[in-house]
């Protein structure tokens, strides 16, 4: 039975240098590195939003906290978006999901849909967050890894792993293969939201913490000999 694998795609990822919302040779790295390392994995994705806006920001500037988290989590279709047109190019069937119908924009969520889909072969993309304020994509990619039976949730992030000390400041940090989410939670790594951990733990989803900034690492997660720290029960 193939492999099912829940790849979180930060929004920063996809930014270009001073503030612009898209790099389109990121963008074109991050879909040809999915599709170079798949194989035959089942494969969803969730998309962040923070290239574009985080809900964070309009409340910062005095607006209402709930509408800038509706406006993050538009943020994360339009990143969507991006990412399936780059599949499409290559000729990879590819579906925008969300808890937001929007016609030609993202198909309404529905559990058994998706997993056609996925035993097809199609990459499903989940747009639109939660569709709830007050979450992350972050507790959006521990959800669907839930709901689709994930198993394992690649967490792609700015470092290789998680330390036992910050390794920009102490050159003797180590960094863990595999740690349990007792110990991560114990000494406060922030690996995710606690939300969303809570959610992996509870559906004992493995998370793998790998850069997804280094050229290969993305290709390299969803095989075999994947690299960063797998967190565990
Ligand atoms: N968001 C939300 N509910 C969700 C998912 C996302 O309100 O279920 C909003 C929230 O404002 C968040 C923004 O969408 O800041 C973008 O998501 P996130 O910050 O997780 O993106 P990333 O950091 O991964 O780019």
């Amino acid at each position: 039975m193939a492999r099912t694998l829940l790849l979180k795609v930060s929004g920063e990822a996809l930014g270009g240098d001073s503030g612009a919302p898209f790099k389109r040779s990121e963008i074109e790295r991050v879909c040809s590195e999915i599709l170079i390392g798949r194989s035959d994995t089942r494969l969803a994705l969730v998309v962040g939003g923070g290239n574009i806006i985080r809900g964070a920001q309009l409340k910062a500037a005095g607006g209402d906290a709930c509408r800038g988290d509706y406006m993050g989590m538009m943020a994360t279709l339009i990143n969507a978006l991006a990412l399936q047109d780059e599949f499409l190019n290559e000729g990879q069937a590819c579906e925008v999901v969300g808890p937001h119908f929007i016609p030609n924009v993202a198909r309404a969520y529905d559990r058994r849909q998706v997993k056609e889909w996925l035993d097809a072969g199609t990459i499903v993309i989940f747009g639109g967050g939660t569709g709830h304020p007050f979450f992350t994509t972050d507790t959006t990619a521990a959800l669907r890894a839930s709901e689709i039976g994930a198993d394992e949730l690649l967490k792609g992030s700015n470092v290789d792993g998680i330390y036992d000390d910050d390794p920009r400041e102490n050159a003797d940090a180590k960094r863990f293969d595999t740690i349990s989410f007792d110990e991560v939670l114990k000494n406060q790594y922030r690996v995710m939201d606690q939300t969303a951990f809570a959610l992996c733990r509870e559906n004992q989803i493995n998370i793998r913490v790998f850069n997804m900034t280094q050229a290969g690492a993305i290709a390299a997660a969803l095989g075999d000999n994947a690299p960063g720290t797998v967190v565990c029960v």
